[in-house]
């Protein structure tokens, strides 16, 4: 395995929309930083193993890692060395908010290895930032974002929130106009999806909105000069996500860390890691997995995934894999409807339009 995930599950406070295993810092005891760094450093040696010689990319997720400070990190990563390096090619990512970072300890992930940086900015208007419980302020996601810049990193990538209630195409365009006067080099852009229990579920946008706000994204960040290269992915040419490329081109990944996700491609297994820290903890403190989903894909479950990741790519899918009438009749249909187009540059290639992509769930349920 080329590709190394790990979770870090703490955060300041729990955004009031995120639905990943992570814990506010009001709900982790003194005791919790130590027992995450001693249990991460049982699953590597439990894991480590499977890891190859040399890491293609590793992706530091969460949760917030920016919480964890940089000589913690380096305490916690000593295990990994055992079974394996990172080389001057490896991506090496760490998610960051810009309330946890510094100027002196961004420079301390750059010396740990770390090269590229992804900032959870969200939204810039203050009303947005306070209705989805986001801690930092505008001014605090600008100056973080020119102390990454300031630090050394050139490769920069933000996530910006859009669907949110009471955001207006307008708070887009000053968010990405803002954002993109930094020389950031990526942007993943979510659209807002809550549960339908959610107390802010009944406030979100109507759908016409929701896909009026992906468009007009897709047009300011082509105009930016950035390339839409996954569904919710925007890039500089180049500057593609590796690690997150080997997800969607289907190669294996280990996670480390509660609620991590990995698979195995060659034999096609994945698996999941318990979401709880505790439990997480208490079961490599006795040497067990922390692993709690374990699933071997089946024949029909590979083909649909291969078909879900070749569509979230601009690359498409070759044409030969219209290989049943209904299929043909189908992806005729998209492109009638303006949602699917031959590839301009690669022949014999389908790929969705910018609509395509807005209105991804529907195209997949009806070709898949
Ligand atoms: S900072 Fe990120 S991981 Fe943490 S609660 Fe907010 S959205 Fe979730």
């Amino acid at each position: 395995m080329k590709s190394l995930y790990v979770h870090f599950p703490f955060c300041e406070a729990k955004c009031h929309y995120c639905d990943f295993y992570s814990l506010g810092r009001d709900r982790v005891r003194p005791e919790d930083d130590a027992a995450f760094i001693a249990a991460l450093g049982d699953e590597i040696r439990l894991a480590g193993a499977r890891l190859a010689p040399e890491l293609d990319t590793i992706f530091f997720g969460g949760g917030t890692p920016s919480m964890t400070p940089p000589d913690e990190m380096v305490r916690a990563l000593e295990p990994l060395w055992r079974f394996t390096r990172v080389t001057p090619a490896t991506e090496w990512t760490m998610e960051a908010n810009p309330s946890s970072i510094s100027l002196s300890s961004l420079k301390g992930y750059r010396a740990l290895g770390v090269n590229r940086v992804s900032m959870g900015v969200q939204a810039l208007r203050p009303e947005l930032l306070s209705s989805l419980g986001r801690v930092h302020s505008r001014e605090a996601a600008l100056r973080a974002l020119g102390e990454l810049f300031e630090a050394g990193f050139d490769n920069v990538s933000v996530d910006l929130l859009c669907g949110v209630p009471e955001q207006s195409l307008k708070d887009l365009d000053e968010a990405i106009a803002l954002l993109t006067s930094f020389p950031i080099t990526h942007l993943s852009c979510y659209l807002l999806t809550l549960p339908p229990h959610h107390p802010m579920h009944k406030l979100l946008p109507d759908e016409e909105t929701q896909l009026e706000h992906l468009l007009h994204i897709d047009q300011a960040l082509r105009k930016s000069g950035f390339e839409h290269y996954e569904i919710s992915n925007f890039a500089k040419p180049g500057k593609r996500a590796r690690h997150n490329l080997n997800y969607w081109t289907g190669k294996s990944y280990l996670g480390l860390g509660p609620s991590a996700h990995s698979y195995d491609q060659q034999a096609g297994v994945r698996w999941k890691n318990v979401s709880s820290l505790r439990k997480y903890a208490a079961l490599l403190k006795e040497s067990s997995s922390p692993a709690e989903q374990v699933e071997k894909l089946t024949s029909e479950q590979r083909e649909i995934e291969r078909w879900l990741l070749a569509l979230r790519l601009e690359e498409g899918f070759p044409r030969e894999w219209l290989d049943t009438p209904a299929r043909s009749a189908k992806a005729e249909l998209l492109q009638k409807q303006g949602l699917m187009e031959p590839h301009p540059r690669i022949s014999e290639r389908l790929r969705l339009t910018s609509r395509g992509f807005a209105l991804s769930d529907q195209v997949l349920a009806s070709l898949i």
